[in-house]
């Protein structure tokens, strides 16, 4: 299985559009970060998890030829403003997009994409299959793949474990029934926004007491914002077995 990043910039992105701060103004290619999403290819299957406003351009710099099937992980803007460019998909592959998510998810993108299942088919409109999940491990083309419900203040969100690999993005709480869950992953993937506390996010203080308590072999920190710091100078503060995660980087889990 190899995972690649294909954002992992908090909602603004980074850089903030007008700041001129030294992370915002940085020349280091892992201080521009794209709106969070990560790519997915396991079994010959190419999975994408949320499609933000960068989907497009991220399709472009990865390449993507194919994708089997898009993973929800909740509906804020950031996480599934790039959906209309699905449209190359459902062109080359010739068929619609398989969706997954929660019931209230899939319901904020039939009202946010209203146009795509409207009634009287407009020729040139993107094509979705909704796929309705909640906390059970459900199959993608024979890929089982494991919900990890965590909060985001007030906002129930998936995080998606897949073998020993575990993705949480947009969270500031993980409840117990999901810390099992967690369980023996190797790799764990985890939000950490900045170094102040926040209201929906866990802080970089916060992340590394979860990844501490959650033991993975390798943590990578994303959701990042321009407040966290350069990427270079965080990293040097950061244990052996956590790491800042930045546009562009693959990894392999099993
Ligand atoms: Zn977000
Ligand atoms: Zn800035
Ligand atoms: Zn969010």
């Amino acid at each position: 299985m190899r995972v690649t990043f294909l954002g992992t910039g908090t909602s603004q992105g980074v850089p903030v559009i007008g700041c001129t701060c030294e992370v915002c103004q940085s020349l280091d290619f892992r201080d521009k970060r794209f709106r969070t999403s990560i790519h997915i290819e396991i079994n010959n299957q190419s999975f994408v998890v949320d499609t933000g406003p960068d989907f497009r351009q991220q399709m472009l710099r990865e390449r993507i030829k194919r994708i089997d099937a898009i993973l929800f992980t909740h509906a804020h803007r950031d996480h599934t403003a790039g959906l209309d460019d699905v449209r190359a998909y459902n062109y080359m592959q010739e068929m619609d997009m398989p969706v997954y998510g929660t019931q209230p998810v899939l319901e904020q993108l039939q009202v946010e994409y209203a146009y795509a299942f409207a009634k009287e088919y407009y020729p040139g409109i993107p094509r979705l299959t909704l796929n309705q999940i909640d906390g059970k491990t459900f199959p993608v083309n024979g890929v089982p793949v494991t919900p990890l419900p965590v909060m985001h203040f007030k906002l129930p969100v998936l995080g998606f474990r897949i073998g020993n690999f575990s993705y949480i993005t947009d969270a500031n709480f993980i409840p117990d029934e999901t810390m099992e869950k967690l369980r023996g992953t190797e790799i764990l993937v985890l939000n950490a926004l900045q170094r102040t506390e926040h209201i929906s996010h866990f802080n970089l203080q916060q992340a590394l007491a979860m990844a501490d308590q959650i033991q993975a072999t390798q943590t990578y920190l994303t959701h990042i914002s321009h407040k966290l710091g350069m990427h270079a100078d965080v990293t040097k503060e950061l244990p052996d077995n956590v790491a800042l995660a930045f546009d562009g980087l693959q990894i392999s889990s099993s």
